[in-house]
């Protein structure tokens, strides 16, 4: 911890916890990050999860889940081995769904990338430098931000993305955590979202993700989450 209010924090946690409650979405999502393991991944998980990731951003992430299904059609259930054999059918199909060429041939050439690297490689990549803290925090090797982030249209951003997605405990730095951080005396940044959601994790004994996907539904769902502190008087 940091200089940091526990008593702001441990407040802004009981109001997103408040705001989720009743939206069992929210709750499905929060319970699924919580189970994640990025050991229990296959080549199909992420293969998907790329793919995921690259539809969803700068896109409503209503309109990709409710097109996911033909999507997940579209990629063959994320067999990235056929897709490469079916790359033109793979493409029309994947457009019929979205029209957008650039995420569809930027899916196609992450099962491309997959093909000629091969899974094993990949795989032991990802799991390299793997450590889990007492808190039950899988704490990835910092470099595997920057092996996927080359990956096209994954920046730094997606690729944290997608490593939380599998079961890595990085908080994604998108643009309502990154505001909301600074609230609390954090850097709106990667590192201080990253720090933020740490220190909330400690004080209320979960996972660095679980906290994220916590305060990114109560966030995003609009809650009013704003408070003056007894403790330090701050207004958040
Ligand atoms: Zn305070």
């Amino acid at each position: 911890m940091n200089n940091n209010c526990y008593c702001c924090l441990l407040m802004l946690w009981a109001r997103a916890i408040r705001a989720i409650l009743a939206n069992q979405k929210a709750i499905g999502e929060v319970l699924l990050q919580r189970d994640r393991d990025p050991r229990k991944v296959s080549e199909k998980d992420f293969f998907k999860e790329c793919a995921w990731a690259i539809y969803v951003a700068r896109f409503r992430v209503d309109t990709v889940r409710k097109k996911w299904p033909e999507l997940e059609a579209a990629f063959l259930h994320w067999d990235y081995q056929q897709v490469c054999k079916n790359i033109a059918s793979v493409r029309a199909a994947a457009l019929r769904v979205i029209n957008s060429a650039r995420k569809a041939d930027a899916v196609i050439q992450v099962a491309q990338w997959m093909c000629q690297t091969g899974w094993p490689t990949i795989s032991e990549r990802l799991l390299d430098g793997l450590t889990k803290d007492n808190q039950g925090n899988f704490v990835p090797d910092p470099q595997l931000i920057t092996y996927l982030d080359r990956l096209p249209m994954i920046g730094e951003t997606n690729a944290i993305f997608i490593l939380k997605n599998m079961g890595y405990d990085l908080a994604k730095p998108d643009v309502l955590l990154t505001k909301l951080a600074p609230k609390f005396d954090y850097r709106g940044d990667k590192d201080g979202v990253q720090q933020f959601a740490s220190d909330i994790s400690q004080l209320v004994i979960e996972r660095i993700s679980v906290v994220e996907a916590v305060l990114w539904n109560a966030v995003s769902s609009k809650a009013e989450l704003s408070f003056e502190c007894p403790r330090c008087g701050g207004q958040r």
